[in-house]
């Protein structure tokens, strides 16, 4: 019996190598472990033997039938590896190859300016405030000493919700806001979107982000706010760009100046970019009406103060040399990753 055995298990191992396929790995085990199998009879058998050899008998084939389970498992495992690996070739995948690369975010070119002048002011002891861009025709106008039926209010035609209340037109509202709520002495800039009906073209959005600024202390005189923005200027454009105050006019502001930078371009010689004039236009600026801070219930003797304020899509055109505002908003990113 032993050696029937012993035969039983040398056959199956010869058989097993033989078989590469699933379908005859079930039928092995079906010849030998199956209800008529060969390992399953002579188990049936062991009644039949004596009380002395039954013990042994039986544990030798318990042992054989496990091994012979064990065997085809790990076979299985084989063949399906085996499967697996042809399936890979035949499907042509290289595992060699790089894997797909996934698309970083970049900073939006007008994030950058704007992060960058935040910087810049920053270092200049200016705080950041917030207003909300849906706004109170008070803050828009009114407090800036622009009312009802001033002319100003055409050049800045709005998007109303009602009779009071507006897109905001330009940043200045924030400044009253924040003087509202604080005493002199005040640093701030603000940032953010603005809205106004304008057709878009190359140079003009409904929706525009605008740079403003504030300072308000005592003594601050108009040779403060040529010294803030011309650090700014060149801060922003380089150490050698030159800075030209023309006079101007601003409802919020007395007296007001438009301010030039010298041509990046040209460097000044003239182009066409700069009309022939070595001069591009980048900001309005002035010192703060005495108007505005009675609205805002200041001591228009004891303090005085300055503002500007600028479009952040002027400015990433002519550091970036991009020439149509429309691109900033397109989201093509063939261009928002050039920079
Ligand atoms: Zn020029």
């Amino acid at each position: 019996m032993e050696r029937e055995v012993s035969r039983i298990k040398e056959e199956f191992v010869v058989k097993l190598s033989m078989i590469n396929n699933r379908e005859d790995i079930e039928k092995l085990k079906i010849e030998y472990l199956g209800r008529k199998g060969k390992i399953t009879l002579l188990l049936r058998k062991l009644g039949t033997l004596s009380l002395e050899e039954r013990p042994k008998i039986g544990q030798l084939l318990n042992q054989t039938k496990r091994e012979i389970e064990e065997r085809l498992e790990s076979r299985i495992e084989e063949i399906e590896k085996t499967e697996r690996d042809k399936r890979l070739k035949e499907e042509g995948i290289d595992i060699t190859l790089p894997g797909k690369r996934l698309d970083r975010g970049d900073l939006h070119p007008l994030s950058l300016v704007l992060r960058q002048v935040e910087e810049i002011f920053f270092s200049l002891g200016f705080k950041l405030e917030e207003g909300p861009e849906v706004e109170l025709d008070y803050y828009n106008f009114e407090a800036l000493n622009i009312p009802k039926d001033h002319p100003a209010r055409d050049d800045q035609d709005s998007f109303y919700i009602n009779k009071e209340i507006l897109l905001r037109t330009h940043t200045s509202p924030v400044e009253i806001r924040v003087m509202e709520k604080q005493q002199p002495p005040i640093r701030m800039i603000a940032l953010g979107k603005c809205y106004r009906r304008d057709a878009t073209d190359s140079t003009h959005s409904p929706m525009f982000h605008q740079i403003e600024g504030l300072a308000v202390d005592e003594n601050i005189t108009f040779g403060d706010l040529k010294g803030v923005l011309t650090f700014f200027v060149q801060r922003m454009f380089g150490e050698e760009r030159k800075v030209r105050f023309r006079p101007g006019y601003f409802p919020f502001t007395e007296p007001s100046a438009e301010v030039d930078v010298s041509c990046l371009l040209c460097q000044g010689k003239g182009c066409k970019a700069c009309g022939y004039s070595g001069w591009l236009e980048i900001m309005g600026a002035g010192m703060t009406d005495p108007a505005v801070f009675k609205m805002v219930g200041y001591d228009a003797e004891k303090y005085t103060g300055f503002a500007f304020g600028m479009g952040a899509e002027r400015i990433a055109m002519l550091r970036y040399g991009i020439d149509d505002i429309r691109l900033f908003f397109e989201n093509d990113l063939r261009f928002l990753k050039q920079f």
